[in-house]
Order: C-alpha cells, then structure tokens, then sequence
C-alpha cells in the first residue's frame, strides 16, 4: 500500500480543524492539526497527533503545555496560515488565556498541560489534560477528502 492511497483512504473519515498553539520564550507557534480526539472524562484528557517533523514537536516538548483550538466554519484562512497553506505572512493576534495563546473567536480553546507523550511512527501522540476551556456557539469547520468544508 502506498502513502497516497493510506491518505486517501484516512480522509474519508470526515474531521474539524483545529489549531494547536504554545509559545517559547515569547514566541507563538500554531500548526493546524485534524489528528484530535476526546480520550477520558476523569481526568479530562484529549489527544493530538503530532508530525515528528514538525516545528510545533519541539515547541509542545519544551513549553509542556498547548492549546487546542477548534476552528469555526469562517477560520478557514485560519487553517491555511498555521498549515503553511498561504504563503506570505500574515500577522495573527493571539488572546491570552490560562497564559497560553488562543485564537480569538474558535468555537473551542483547551489549555492543556502535557500529561504524556508517546512515539508512534513518524508522529508523537500528545495526551494533554484540560485546565480550563472557552466555549462558543457557531458552525465548525469541516475537513474531508483533502477538502475544507461548512456545515451550512
Ligand atoms: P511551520 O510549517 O513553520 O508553521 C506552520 C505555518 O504557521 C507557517 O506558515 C507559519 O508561518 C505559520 N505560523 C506559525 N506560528 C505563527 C504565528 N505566531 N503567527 C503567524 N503565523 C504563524 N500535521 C500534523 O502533524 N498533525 C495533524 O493532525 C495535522 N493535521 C492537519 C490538518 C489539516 C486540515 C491540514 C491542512 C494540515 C495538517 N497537518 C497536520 C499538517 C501541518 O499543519 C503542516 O505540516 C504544518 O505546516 C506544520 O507546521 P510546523 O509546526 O512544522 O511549522
Ligand atoms: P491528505 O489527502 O494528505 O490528507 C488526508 C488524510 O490523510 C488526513 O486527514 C490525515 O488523516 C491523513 N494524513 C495525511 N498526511 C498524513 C501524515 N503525514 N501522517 C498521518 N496521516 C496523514 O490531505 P491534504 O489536503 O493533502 O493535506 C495537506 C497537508 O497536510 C499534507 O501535506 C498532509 O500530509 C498534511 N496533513 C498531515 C496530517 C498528519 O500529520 N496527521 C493530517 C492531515 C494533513
């Protein structure tokens, strides 16, 4: 089985988008990730997955602590910025909350401290506990086929 046809297949699973943030000396780092899901109640636990490669591995390893913001159906350029999807740059304002980054108006923010890290492949799988989280009404974002969509 090749890679094209592993990625095809995992984007029939239709997803949100989120936009995980942390910050390192003073410097904000985003990268928009679908690898997200919901893992325990007690403790309240998520999940993200994390390209091995990627500047936000080394950012969530020394900060030990993230944000996972869970984009609106109008943040689609906000996905687009943190994939390196548009290529000049653009200047985003992040708000603070529990002294982490969030992306202002996302439907969700979580702060999450780092609760465990495990290797899998070429990813690192993140276990992040929720301290605390913000939460809008609105439309989510939607990711299918390798495609941005909205709910309406
Ligand atoms: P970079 O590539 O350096 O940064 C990402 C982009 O964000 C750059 O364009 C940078 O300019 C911009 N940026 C970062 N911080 C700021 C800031 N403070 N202000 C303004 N701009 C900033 N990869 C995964 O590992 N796991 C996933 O679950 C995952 N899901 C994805 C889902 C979707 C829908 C898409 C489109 C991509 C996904 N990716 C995922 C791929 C990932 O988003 C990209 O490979 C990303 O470029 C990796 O980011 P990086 O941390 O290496 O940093
Ligand atoms: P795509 O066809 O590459 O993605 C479809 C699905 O395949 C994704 O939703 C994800 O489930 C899976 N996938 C893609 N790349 C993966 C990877 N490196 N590791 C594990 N699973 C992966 O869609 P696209 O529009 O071409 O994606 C844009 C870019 O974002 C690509 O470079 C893609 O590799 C990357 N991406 C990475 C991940 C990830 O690392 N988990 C997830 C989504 C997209």
């Amino acid at each position: 089985m090749d890679d094209r046809m592993f990625r095809t297949a995992m984007g029939k699973f239709a997803t949100g988008v989120t936009v995980i943030a942390s910050e390192v000396d003073g410097q904000v780092h985003g990268m928009t990730a679908n690898a997200f899901m919901s893992v325990s109640l007690d403790p309240k636990l998520i999940l993200i997955s994390i390209d091995k490669r990627a500047k936000m591995n080394e950012v969530i390893q020394k900060a030990s602590k993230f944000t996972v913001n869970i984009l609106s159906g109008d943040q689609k350029e906000m996905s687009m910025i943190f994939a390196g999807q548009i290529k000049e740059n653009k200047h985003v304002e992040f708000e603070t909350f529990e002294d982490l980054p969030v992306i202002e108006n996302s439907l969700v923010s979580l702060a999450c401290n780092v609760y465990q890290a495990h290797e899998a492949g070429d990813h690192t799988l993140y276990v992040g506990e929720v301290i605390n989280l913000n939460v809008q009404d609105g439309e989510p974002l939607a990711f299918y086929e390798g495609k941005y969509m909205q709910m309406t």
